[in-house]
């Protein structure tokens, strides 16, 4: 007999592509059926089969205070009595905008937009509009949503143009995209010797949440600043993750590194889609109405939205909260280290904030090929394993896991618990 997940996800592939919205939710890296959620509450996430999970996705990270958080749920519920959309200004929108240009200090003017991927794409066009030149340096394995120019992969060899990582992006379009290592400073430096004067933007995940958890060197952050400022290029810290999910000052503030655009998204709408992008007024100025970069969104700023976000924003400045959450997210790696190895499984975590990398290998990787390293085939038995046992982690090795204030100190004891059995269960073994 199936199960209703199973059935939900046999009619959703009739007339959605591969059943999902967007690919990571298949379970294709995992294998087996994705859960299909009807609810979620606090730290917990409910399915179609009635089955309830300790949620480490959290949405894949927006849901920094736990699912359906009430002051959240109560702020969207009364701006929708309100009016849903009027594609014309409102107030909400100025006080999101003086919030974050307050919050960070790297802010002087901000635009709303109503994701992520539309907040790093406005970006890219704003740094090559201000700069006048096209080339654009990012980082293998950092993920920047899905434009044309960022679907791009490392060339054949070092210091070549990218191709494209997608069918459909012109290779024309990804020639103008450097593909570098991330956390190589040397390499960086030299690409910026040889082209500098080219390069309109580096963008970079200042932590990589994309490629399971890759904490960046100091010694990167710094050189990428120094070379940029140095070319008159355009730095991106692309914070949509990172952003209010590392610390209230975000890894900006963490690193103590000064972007001149920031992207940010994901906590900023508390589980609503809100992105924005910002930086220095002297590059914000360049954005239509006022300069002759294009950019605009019917449903940016939307109320009920930035409704979600004010609320979830107005949470996380309360005193002790980072330090709360980077307590909770260092318990569970800790405990998750300590049966792994009781058990000898070559096991590895780490976090930045509420954010947290798991890895199949004795040490925290530190690159691209190193995470690529990582045993995958353990990885997906242990998810299945800690899936049946009630626990959902993301359904891919190679994805960072979430820890919200409503996960309390028994939830990731729980899960600790698991794991010390999931090891040692025939899902893993
Ligand atoms: C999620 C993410 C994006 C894309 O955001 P969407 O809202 O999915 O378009 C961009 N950059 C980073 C670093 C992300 O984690």
């Amino acid at each position: 007999m199936s199960t209703r997940n199973q059935q939900l996800f046999e009619r959703a592939q009739r007339h959605i592509p591969g059943g999902v919205n967007s690919p990571v939710r298949a379970f294709h890296s995992v294998g087996g059926t994705p859960c299909f959620f009807s609810r979620g509450y606090g730290s917990r996430v409910i399915d179609a089969d009635k089955k309830t999970y300790i949620d480490y996705v959290g949405s894949w990270g927006p849901l920094i205070l736990g699912h359906a958080h009430p002051e959240v749920v109560t702020a969207v519920q009364e701006a929708a009595a309100l009016g849903l959309s009027f594609g014309a200004p409102t107030e909400c929108e100025v006080e999101m905008a003086d919030l974050l240009c307050t919050l960070l200090p790297s802010l002087e003017m901000v635009r709303l937009v109503s994701s992520g991927t539309e907040a790093t794409m406005s970006a890219i066009r704003l740094a090559r509009g201000f700069t006048g030149r096209d080339v654009l340096i990012k980082f293998e394995g950092c993920y920047h949503g899905h434009s044309d120019s960022l679907l791009v992969k490392a060339g054949s060899g070092m210091l070549t143009f990218g191709n494209p990582s997608s069918a459909g992006v012109p290779a024309d379009l990804a020639q103008h995209t450097l593909v570098l290592d991330y956390n190589d400073a040397a390499q960086l430096e030299q690409v910026f010797a040889e082209h500098g004067e080219r390069i309109a933007a580096v963008i970079v995940e200042p932590v990589v949440g994309n490629m399971n958890l890759i904490a960046p060197k100091q010694e990167f952050l710094q050189t990428m600043r120094e070379q940029c400022t140095k070319y008159g290029t355009v730095l991106i810290f692309d914070e949509v993750m990172t952003g209010f999910r590392v610390g209230l000052e975000c890894a900006q503030g963490y690193y103590g590194i000064t972007p001149d655009l920031p992207t940010l998204g994901k906590v900023i709408g508390g589980g609503m889609p809100v992105g924005a992008f910002g930086g220095k007024r002297e590059i914000m100025k360049k954005i239509a109405p006022l300069g002759s970069v294009y950019q605009a969104g019917t449903l940016s700023g939307n109320p009920v939205a930035v409704a979600a976000g004010l609320a979830t924003l107005k949470l996380v400045q309360a005193p002790g909260f980072y330090e709360m959450l980077r307590q909770k997210t260092t318990l569970l790696c800790e405990g998750l280290c300590a049966v792994a190895k009781k058990h000898g499984v070559d096991f590895s975590a780490q976090s930045v904030g509420g954010m947290f990398g798991l890895y199949f290998r004795s040490s925290c990787p530190q690159s691209y090929v190193e995470v690529m390293a990582c045993d995958k085939e353990a990885f997906n038995r242990f998810f299945h394993a800690m899936l049946n046992a009630g626990h959902y982690f993301a359904p891919s090795a190679f994805e960072a896991g979430f820890v919200s204030a409503a996960h309390s100190d028994a939830d990731i004891a729980e899960t600790v618990a698991a794991a010390d059995a999931a090891f040692t269960s025939e899902h893993f073994l």
